[in-house]
């Protein structure tokens, strides 16, 4: 269960890294919302500006294998076509859709993380190049 929505977990991630695991949804309206610092939902620690969260695939597959047997037993909601299955299926495919937008806010911040490179004038750069130009190991 999320602790966020208190749902199936929906494309589980895991904060990085305070280990803490929510619906990458959840996770994720919280974190744009605290970037360029992002904190984790949950517990508010501090995360990974470059990737605030990761994957949780061993959750994952439980949580597939869960939904997939509530189906099979038919489950009252979960059967497939079911209102609780078709809700968790939608959630999954807005999580996929916005993998694009989130790709560029992450890259956006690491973008302006970045310290612009020291110009260094052209003369400096050629005397560099001319240190140890055979390559010889010293001594
Ligand atoms: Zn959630
Ligand atoms: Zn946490």
């Amino acid at each position: 269960m999320c602790p966020i929505c208190c749902d199936l977990f929906v494309c589980v991630q895991i904060g990085s890294a305070c280990g803490h695991s929510f619906c990458g949804n959840c996770g994720w309206d919280w974190i744009a919302k605290t970037m360029p610092a992002p904190t984790c939902p949950y517990c508010r620690t501090p995360l990974n500006r470059q990737a605030p969260m990761i994957p949780n695939f061993a959750i994952e597959s439980m949580v597939q294998k869960l939904v997939a047997s509530l189906a099979e037993n038919g489950v009252d909601g979960w059967d497939e076509e079911g209102e609780l299955w078709r809700e968790w299926q939608e959630r999954q495919q807005r999580w996929k859709a916005g993998a694009a937008a989130r790709a560029s806010e992450l890259e956006r911040y690491s973008e302006a993380e970045t310290p612009p490179a020291p110009a260094s004038p052209p003369q400096a750069r050629h005397e560099q190049l001319l240190i140890n130009p055979s390559n010889e190991p010293a001594g």
